[in-house]
């Protein structure tokens, strides 16, 4: 029996579609602000979609695009602008920054109650104590999309491939508050096949097309495919690839999110809800 596959942008649709009907309670509208250096066209596509979500869901929004070559201090200037604005509840800066800028004190920067992508190391402490706090946009998603599954997640085996602070730490944190048994592999780790044949849950956030074969995957277990890599194919196109060898993990894992379309437009609809949560934080 092949696997069913999670339609990530009907669940975002759901989550949008709860946000925008909040919205259109409020006395105002939510304002999102988005920082964005350079000129890597990924990066740009992702902020689009952003803004362009945003707006459907009734928010204010503005983008700051910045030239590569900008410096550290300017970015920490426009942040603590934007900190001060009352218009503004939530503050985004797309990732990756340039190598001139140190992403964690940038980060730093940004007024932790308008921190909507969860990086500010009081938002990350506060998730790793269970407490109240903004929580990454991307591991949140997967998170739903999980539930949407397995809606108690007690007791199960739950493998993190990744350990980044944006995706794979947030990630198992978020799960070891679901009362799953975590464990979470990187690039270190010594025959992460065999730790990912004993998941029920395997999130891959990695960045590598093809690492996850259906070899890896434990029958009937929910894999959740964060990758996202653009690859080039000879005649010149570009297909956005995820980390799991998707014709083979269909057959064995019983729930699976396509790449594109699945963890993806998840990401953008906890953004639009977090920036909601900022929001309604601010106007009491
Ligand atoms: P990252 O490069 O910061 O971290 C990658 C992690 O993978 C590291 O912890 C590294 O140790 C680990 N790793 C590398 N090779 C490995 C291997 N062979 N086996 C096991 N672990 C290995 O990347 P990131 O920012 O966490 O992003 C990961 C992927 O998720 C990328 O493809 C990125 O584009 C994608 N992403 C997607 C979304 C989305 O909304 N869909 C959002 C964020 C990131």
């Amino acid at each position: 029996m092949q696997a069913e596959v999670i339609d990530g942008r009907r669940l975002a649709r759901e989550v949008t579609d709860a946000v925008a009907a909040e919205v259109a309670r409020l006395p105002r509208k939510p304002g999102l602000a988005v920082i964005i250096v350079g000129d890597d066209p990924a990066s740009h596509l992702y902020v689009r979609n952003k803004v362009r979500t945003a707006e459907r869901v009734g928010f204010h929004s503005e983008t700051i695009r910045l030239p590569a070559d900008t410096s550290e201090a300017d970015v920490l200037g426009r942040i603590n602008w934007l900190n001060s604005r009352e218009d503004i509840d939530g503050i985004l800066v797309q990732l990756p920054l340039p190598p001139q800028m140190n992403t964690l004190r940038v980060m730093a920067t940004v007024d932790p109650g308008k921190d909507v992508d969860g990086l500010h190391a009081l938002n990350a402490g506060r998730l790793t104590q269970g407490s109240q706090a903004l929580i990454p946009c991307t591991p949140m998603g997967c998170l739903k999309i999980i539930k949407s599954v397995i809606p108690d997640l007690t007791g199960c085996h739950a493998v993190v491939i990744g350990a980044s602070n944006i995706v794979g730490k947030p990630m198992a944190a978020l799960l070891l508050e679901e009362n799953a048994t975590v464990t979470q592999t990187h690039i270190h780790t010594r025959d992460t096949q065999f730790i990912c044949r004993g998941a029920d849950i395997l999130v891959s956030a990695v960045g590598k097309p093809g690492l996850v074969r259906g070899t890896w995957i434990k029958p009937r277990a929910v894999v959740i495919d964060v990758g996202t890599t653009r690859v080039e194919q000879a005649d010149g196109t570009v297909l956005t690839k995820g980390d799991v060898e998707f014709d083979e993990a269909i057959k064995v894992a019983g729930a699976i999110t396509p790449v594109p379309g699945g963890v993806g437009p998840m990401t953008i609809a906890c953004l639009m809800e977090n920036t909601l949560i900022a929001a309604k934080s601010r106007i009491g």
